[in-house]
């Protein structure tokens, strides 16, 4: 068969190919700064594992190979702007908003969404970087470099964060994972569980929202739609048009996993609903040094990304799936040891574990 190439060459380029092995299929992951001609034939696919990329070498050949998926739909949600234009534009819900444009003024912002005002870079945001809260109480400004580069949205005053990710074919079939219920702490995600009973009756909900997006999008793969629940209702967040951390815990929770569904779509072959497992949680490993002491901890599953390890940088994560909660507690209990916050993302896992 031909092989699957992935734009970036980071953990989540390595999961997928790591999901595709059993499968047979050949993934490569491209580190986008290489100078390397790839040796790319005209059967192959073209997939990547960010939504947002510079013109390099590298991604100039994998974006003129003809079978890249999503190729153009890459662009209109890697912009925060076009995608929240298309979230309105299917009628979605999602935290009111109005671009930075440079005429802009914090007055407006508070006239319009109230008296505290998140600002996004339109472009590059992540793990929280890329934002800039306005206050009214502290008459804060909208810095110049601001203006034409972000938009400005509502705080939602949420109940929790949730997300589901989701898979459609080339024929456009699609299944779900179940709603993830997500602790995010300064704006980096920190822990997840799924699946869970008590939002079980939102599922519908939010299929119907990520599945109007991707049929809208004629999208081919995995898709992430981050939520805010505020009671009953889901406010869309933002979108990510490839896999997505929050759905980590399939590789110990769904019979088929994220990146196994995101290589099948792509590669055209035949997609089937993932069995869920057992109750699963992940906690992301940020700017901790790996223990190999975990893995005598029974139940855990350890992904090491071989990063360097920085303050605030994802550089691995644990999933652990059982369907005995004692079990997942004491495994909460054995990581006791980590440093903060993980005291509180520990305890948030403890007490929303059913
Ligand atoms: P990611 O790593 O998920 O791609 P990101 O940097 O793209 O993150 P967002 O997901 O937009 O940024 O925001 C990060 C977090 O900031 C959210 O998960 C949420 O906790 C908080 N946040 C974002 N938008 C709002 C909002 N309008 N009101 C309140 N909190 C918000
Ligand atoms: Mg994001
Ligand atoms: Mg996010």
């Amino acid at each position: 068969m031909s092989s699957i190439w992935v734009l970036g060459a980071g953990q989540l380029g390595a999961m997928l190919k790591q999901a595709a092995n059993p499968l047979g299929l050949d993934v490569k992951p491209v580190d986008i700064e290489t100078d390397e001609v790839l040796p790319l034939q005209a059967d192959d696919i073209v997939t990547a594992e960010r939504e947002d990329w510079p013109e390099t070498a590298a991604t100039k050949q994998l974006a003129a190979h003809p079978n890249f998926v999503n190729l153009n739909t890459f662009p209109q949600l890697a912009d925060r702007l076009t995608q929240k234009q298309w979230i309105d534009k299917l009628e979605l819900a999602t935290a009111p908003w109005f671009p930075v444009e440079a005429d802009s003024t914090a007055t407006k912002a508070y006239e319009t969404l109230g008296e505290r005002v998140l600002m996004k870079r339109r472009r590059g945001g992540y793990d929280g970087k890329g934002q800039y809260w306005l206050k009214q109480a502290e008459a804060t400004e909208i810095p110049d470099d601001w203006k034409g580069f972000a938009i400005a949205e509502q705080a939602i005053n949420f109940d929790e964060e949730v997300s589901v990710v989701g898979v459609r074919g080339k024929n456009g079939e699609k299944y779900f994972y179940p709603l993830t219920l997500n602790l995010h702490i300064n704006g980096i995600l920190y822990a997840s569980i799924s699946p869970l009973q008590r939002l079980e009756h939102l599922q519908p909900k939010a299929e119907a929202m990520l599945g109007k997006l991707m049929d809208a999008l004629d999208y081919v793969g995995v898709m992430a739609m981050e939520c805010f629940r505020c009671g009953d209702d889901l406010l869309i967040n933002e979108l990510a048009p490839r896999v997505h951390n929050s759905g980590h815990w399939t590789q110990a929770g769904a019979s088929v996993d994220q990146f196994e569904n995101h290589i099948r779509a792509v590669a055209g072959l035949p997609l089937a609903p993932a069995e869920i497992k057992n109750q699963s949680m992940m906690v992301n490993l940020i700017g901790v040094d790996v223990d190999y002491n975990w893995l005598a901890i029974k139940g855990l599953e350890l992904y090491w990304y071989k990063k360097e390890v920085r303050p605030g940088r994802k550089v691995g994560h644990l999933n652990a799936c059982s369907g005995n909660l004692e079990e997942l507690q004491t495994i909460l209990k054995e990581l006791k040891t980590m440093p903060a916050p993980y005291d509180e993302a520990l305890a948030w896992l403890s007490q929303h574990l059913p």
